[in-house]
């Protein structure tokens, strides 16, 4: 499976379409394409108007578009061709089978496009996530944060700091390895302050309320609630209302039931404990217990009571609204009078649905804000960066210039495991290039 193979695929999604794509990378491609067309090979990156041919018996398979991209300007960094046909099972099925019995050519695997695009440099990866989000995309906010990362937004920040962490790592082991050169006096002072401002960007950079994996994720709003108040009806007329609903599905667990909304362009995913539903009619039942135990995990929690019923001597519900729960009280249009506090609204007539809906966009919109700086949108991301921090609080921390060296280091090396670039060779470079040390 080493990078000599040719990889091909459908590179749109399987069934009956307008147009399916096949691509075709690696050294055969060209080759493969001149089999297939018979003819000369088109202008690099023009699409040309192609008879698809079986080499052997020149049947006509598709007529289409061919295109190619000569390496290293194609999307892996290698050979790449494109053939654009019809999109019917049957001739992606001949197209491919065609193509895979060249020698050398094979099915690519899952992935394995983009797992090239990054050996050869063309994507970074952070780059190559933000592609697997911006694919993955339900709502406006999650494109744009995707196609941020997709653009280079966040792997240069953290190469930037990295830049910044080997500049500092090399004046400090120029002084060591290099002690009677004529080099700046205090390295190590001097790089201090520097350090310590980069920390605190850095903690500034975290503390974002895990604001972009948030937005990745989607925005859970949980609905809770005693048996009967509306819950599962709520669900429906909100999932009704609103026209975008990207899916509809069961839950994780069989306990719950999530819809997937787009709420003003941002991407919601609103959950009904309806498996709970009839398991109890108290809200201290067990059903209840494991519903608020799912509602720990949720951004927002909508508190759905009977409008008529307010249990307000119940402590586990005066707790929810404590903790910034909305009450919505529900069948409002059975009550004259709304026995508690929050939106009146009925799940039945629809009133109060669109205001509900309103409100709730307000405060996803709050909770998400599409700030302009890039924010971590993965754990890992996270997890890199704490690291780095705690090298770096480390290396500010030391007196002993080796140690710090390897602080920083160790700083640099948790920022290239996030953007996939660490290399110890840019070290040297950045030394000789700086200090002009043995010209
Ligand atoms: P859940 O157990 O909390 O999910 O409650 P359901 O959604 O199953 O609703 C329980 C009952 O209340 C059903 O018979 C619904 O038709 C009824 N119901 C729900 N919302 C309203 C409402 O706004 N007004 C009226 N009058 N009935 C409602």
């Amino acid at each position: 499976m080493g990078q000599g193979d040719t990889i091909a695929a459908q590179a749109t999604a399987p069934g009956r379409a307008g147009i399916a794509v096949i691509r075709i990378s690696g050294p055969q491609a060209g080759s493969i394409l001149d089999a297939l067309s018979g003819g000369p090979r088109p202008s690099p990156r023009q699409a040309t108007l192609t008879a698809f041919k079986r080499p052997g018996d020149r049947e006509l398979l598709d007529r289409g578009l061919a295109l190619w991209f000569p390496a290293p300007h194609s999307f892996t960094g290698e050979d790449v061709a494109e053939l654009h046909g019809h999109g019917g099972l049957a001739v992606v099925a001949a197209l491919l089978a065609e193509i895979t019995h060249f020698p050398g050519c094979r099915l690519a695997e899952p992935g394995e496009f983009t797992r090239r695009a990054f050996d050869n440099g063309k994507l970074d990866l952070t780059q190559v996530e933000g592609l697997a989000d911006l694919v993955n995309a339900e709502a406006e906010a999650q494109r744009k944060q995707a196609m941020r990362q997709l653009d280079g937004a966040l792997g240069l920040l953290y190469e930037g700091w990295r830049a910044e962490l080997i500049g500092a790592m090399a004046r400090i082991e120029a002084g060591i390895d290099f002690p009677d050169e004529d080099l700046p006096d205090d390295l190590l002072g001097r790089q201090r302050s520097a350090l310590a401002a980069l920390v605190d960007e850095i903690a500034r950079h975290l503390a974002d309320d895990h604001r972009g994996e948030r937005l990745r994720d989607g925005f859970h709003i949980v609905i809770l609630g005693a048996p009967n108040v509306g819950k599962s009806s709520l669900l429906n007329a909100l999932a009704r209302r609103e026209a975008a609903i990207v899916s509809e599905r069961a839950g994780t667990t069989r306990d719950v039931v999530e819809v997937h909304l787009d709420l003003g362009g941002y991407p919601v995913i609103l959950a009904d404990t309806a498996g709970l539903r009839h398991s109890g009619d108290s809200i201290e039942s067990e059903g209840m217990r494991r519903a608020l135990q799912r509602a720990e995990q949720a951004d927002l929690r909508l508190l759905v009571y009977d409008a008529a019923i307010w249990s307000s001597r119940d402590q586990a519900v005066d707790k929810l609204v404590d903790e910034g729960a909305f009450p919505v009280a529900n069948k409002c249009d059975l009550v004259d009078r709304v026995a508690g506090p929050g939106l009146a609204i009925s799940a039945l007539t629809g009133a109060g649905i669109g205001e509900l809906l309103r409100r709730l966009q307000a405060e996803v919109a709050r909770r998400l804000p599409m700030a302009s700086a890039p924010a971590p949108t993965r754990l890992r991301h996270r997890r890199a960066l704490e690291d780095c921090g705690a090298a770096l609080e480390r290396a500010l921390a030391g007196a002993a210039e080796e140690l710090v060296a390897e602080d920083l280091r160790l700083a640099a090396r948790a920022l290239g495991r996030i953007t996939g670039r660490v290399d110890v060779e840019d070290i040297l470079d950045v030394v000789f290039a700086e200090f002009c040390l043995g010209k």
